[in-house]
């Protein structure tokens, strides 16, 4: 979602334009369908910044009542499809958990239309085109045995995640708004029912391709691929189209597209592997990587049971279906290297294995890089140093043994002005003694903390830089975190009607650097200076969960 970046041209919500580009796909790609329409549906939250980027601004205003809001409730209610949309629900496969399933398909979510959004650019105004997908739209051909129905719990989990993630800058699809109906919804327990507006530039997944490819339809994958390469990788296809000279042995058009989707599948090779350093990066848990969860694009996609690691937990399982952990924190990387060779022997009847393989060989080191970077840029670590990794993996280890809160210990070491000594509240956290799992380990946290204050006091910064260094990692490590307990304090309170711990919420996630008091980094170091961190971290908002708190494992039923 990156190359489309800031503010949209503003635009009204009655009056959308729409380029329905998958709804002209073969009709069996697809079920065309309307929404069904839910019972007593309110507008709970809308995203200022998820608005700002398609233009809607007029959902700002203020006013809960104002008419664009109340177009927003209907479509979100199933009451109206506005003008212009081609509501269906899109066919794919996928693996899950490791065997294939050849029977999924948006089973209740539904790809309204594809918006279209322009941003004035420096010549000419550029135009990007946005899936608007309402989850929880009703029941589809896909269902299998599913109700259609989306529930409050997982909506507002993916609310707030997407809406965090986009903040962090990693990949992410996005969410417009929640909407919270009457309906009451089977899962393990009767709950409220919810629809969530899903924004993202595409909804393809690896699951798209797996279909056509398992079920023998070679021309249809062709028709997907070049559908996809047109829309979204044409960088590929102009690439392709430079490099592929004529011959006898092949059409033109053939070895095109062959160049080009080996091009595609490159760099979505390279998209997930930066995507997975992120997540192991920033200590998210995906939880249900399966194929059909995996974004074509390379997003964090399909919200489900996931977690921020709050203790550092290496290999937390989230999900409480996933006994083998198949999906747990440490394994992504793995997995995700696996889901990219089942989009591999996807294209398979199209691209030579040999030259598949040979791409999927830089996934590694893509992610290694892409890891690296992002962790120096947490430490503080200005230029590089070749000892920077054995730093880096200490600083996990000592986190991990302490059981030390993830958030806190990145957020105090950020405030730390390595001119003085360690602050004592840094030193008691890394020991990990306010953990109650281990003894505390004063002396190795003190360790690493001298090598640390040697490794930042060698590159000899001036004040000002040492200044900039440290505004730097207030800027990229964050104070909020959507911490699965407090998820769990909002959710209750929007199942209660009470909508305002939601909206307070979003706003500190979607600006997870600073508290809305201080309004800014600057003004969030400026506090830190002047009376520690104690003063930011005595936010609610940013409170660990209890320290004899059962660790909370939550159901992939959603
Ligand atoms: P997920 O675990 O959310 O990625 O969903 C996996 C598959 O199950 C997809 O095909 C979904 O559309 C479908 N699905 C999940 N929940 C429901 C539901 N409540 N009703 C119908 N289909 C569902
Ligand atoms: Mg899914």
């Amino acid at each position: 979602m990156s190359d489309f970046p800031g503010a949209a041209t503003p635009q009204s919500f009655s009056t959308l334009r729409f380029n329905n580009r998958y709804a002209r796909l073969p009709e069996h790609f697809f079920s065309r369908m309307a929404p069904q329409s839910r019972l007593a549906t309110r507008l709970a939250d809308v995203s200022p910044d998820c608005a700002r980027l398609l233009g809607l601004t007029e959902l700002l205003e203020d006013g809960s009542d104002s008419p664009a809001r109340e177009q927003l409730r209907q479509v979100m209610a199933g009451e109206q499809v506005l003008p212009g949309m081609d509501a269906l629900a899109q066919k794919y496969t996928g693996h899950q958990f490791g065997q294939y399933n050849p029977q999924l398909g948006d089973g209740r979510g539904l790809l309204l239309g594809e918006m279209i959004v322009t941003r004035p650019g420096t010549d000419v105004p550029q135009e990007a085109t946005f899936d608007l997908h309402l989850k929880g739209a009703g029941r589809t051909p896909y269902s299998r045995f599913g109700d259609g129905q989306a529930v409050v719990r997982s909506s507002v989990r993916e609310y707030l995640a997407s809406e965090y993630m986009a903040a962090l800058g990693i990949p992410t699809s996005r969410a417009l708004a929640l909407a919270v109906n009457g309906e009451r919804v089977q899962r393990e327990v009767i709950e409220p029912g919810a629809t969530l507006m899903r924004v993202a530039e595409s909804h393809l997944r690896f699951g798209h391709f797996e279909w056509l490819a398992h079920s023998g339809r070679y021309d249809d994958l062709k028709v997907l691929i070049d559908h996809a390469l047109r829309e979204h990788f044409p960088e590929c296809l102009a690439q392709a189209r430079a490099d592929t000279p004529s011959s006898d042995d092949m059409p033109l058009e053939d070895a095109v597209r062959i160049a080009a989707t080996l091009g595609m599948f490159k760099t979505v090779i390279a998209r997930t592997a930066r995507l997975i350093a992120a997540w192991q990066s920033y200590g998210f848990v995906h939880a249900v990587m399966n194929t059909d969860n995996m974004s074509l694009l390379g997003m964090t996609f399909d919200y489900g049971p996931y977690a921020f690691l709050d203790g550092y937990e290496a290999n937390l399982i989230p999900n409480h279906t996933d006994q083998a952990g198949r999906y747990g924190f440490a394994q992504q990387p793995g997995i995700g290297l696996w889901n990219l060779e089942r989009l591999g022997v996807a294209f398979s009847p199209l691209i030579d294995v040999e030259a598949l393989s040979e791409a999927l060989g830089q996934y590694e080191g893509e992610l290694q890089r892409e890891y690296a970077r992002l962790m120096r840029l947490r430490l503080g670590l200005p230029d590089t140093d070749d000892e920077d990794m054995t730093l880096v993996q200490q600083w996990r280890d000592l986190l991990t043994e302490g059981r030390v809160d993830h958030t806190h210990a990145y957020r105090l070491l950020s405030h730390w002005d390595v001119a003085q000594p360690a602050p004592a509240a840094l030193v008691t956290l890394l020991a990990g003694t306010q953990g109650l799992h281990v003894d505390a380990d004063e002396a190795r946290a003190t360790s690493w903390l001298t090598r640390y204050q040697a490794r930042i006091a060698a590159a000899d910064l001036s004040d000002d830089d040492e200044r900039q260094r440290r505004l730097g990692m207030l800027g990229c490590n964050p104070l909020y975190v959507p911490r699965t307990h407090l998820l769990l304090e909002v959710i209750a309170q929007v199942e209660q009607g009470n909508d305002g711990s939601l909206s307070a919420f979003r706003k500190r996630l979607s600006m997870p650097f600073f508290r809305p008091e201080e309004g800014s980094v600057e003004a969030a170091l400026t506090l830190g200076t002047a009376q520690g961190v104690d003063a930011e971290l005595a936010d609610d908002w940013t409170r660990p969960p209890a320290l004899d708190a059962a660790p909370i494992c939550m159901s992939c039923s959603s």
